[in-house]
């Protein structure tokens, strides 16, 4: 366990700092929250926003920023983040979730520490995103680029000669991904380093490095 941290993870769709947050989650106790795990539990425990949310997403409807931020807060007072610190991963994600954070937490006294940015070039992140596709039987990761079935078209663990590519990994929808993280989350970039908070990693390394990247930078 380490010294409680406040921090705030930022980066692409596709940038690996989901796996970075867990990883220093791991290592150093600090509560790891992304915006689908808050909503999922605050739902699942039924609080007050849980309950508002829950008819929100049922209703087809998009939660707003202070609906989102209310949920954030709540879980922030729970004992495991209140005394680890914690990593916010995937949020804020516009400078009006950045705002109402920034006030959440003036009014707990427990402002942020450092905003770490995992920085990736987009034609990188195509590649990695578009390249992947899974075993249709057993669910294998494979990816064109870097780790392909040893024998061409044959799952290596389950023999199915059946694979399929997500949606969400087409090179329409990673462009549009990425247009929507320039366009809404890179304000947020000269917002915090205003705030002298704002640190930069370089994404392009390898998972281990980049770690310890992050490590250096947060001073543990
Ligand atoms: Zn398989």
């Amino acid at each position: 366990m380490s010294e409680a941290r406040r921090i705030v993870l930022l980066g692409p769709p596709g940038g690996g700092k989901g796996t970075q947050a867990k990883r220093l989650e791991t290592k150093h106790g600090w509560c790891q929250l992304s915006t689908g795990d808050i909503l999922r539990k605050a739902i699942a425990d039924g609080t007050p926003l849980g309950q508002r949310v829950k008819a929100i997403l049922d209703a087809g409807k998009l939660v707003s920023d202070d609906e989102i931020m209310g949920v954030i807060g709540e879980r922030l007072e729970q004992p495991d983040c209140a005394a680890n610190g914690f990593i916010l991963d995937g949020v804020p994600r516009t400078l009006g979730q950045a705002e109402a954070l920034e006030r959440l937490l003036a009014e707990k006294g427990t402002p942020l520490d450092a905003v770490v940015e995992v920085r990736v070039p987009d034609e990188m992140l195509m590649e990695r995103i578009t390249g992947r596709f899974f075993c249709a039987a057993c669910k294998a990761n494979y990816h064109d680029s870097f780790h392909r079935p040893k024998v061409e078209g044959v799952c290596d663990h389950c023999g199915s000669t059946e694979f399929i590519r997500r949606s969400d990994d087409s090179p329409e929808t990673v462009k549009d991904r990425l247009a929507s993280y320039h366009e809404q989350t890179e304000p947020l970039l000269p917002f915090y380093e205003e705030r002298g908070l704002l640190k930069l990693v370089d994404g392009t390394r390898s998972m281990d490095e980049v770690t310890a990247e992050m490590e250096r930078v947060l001073g543990v």
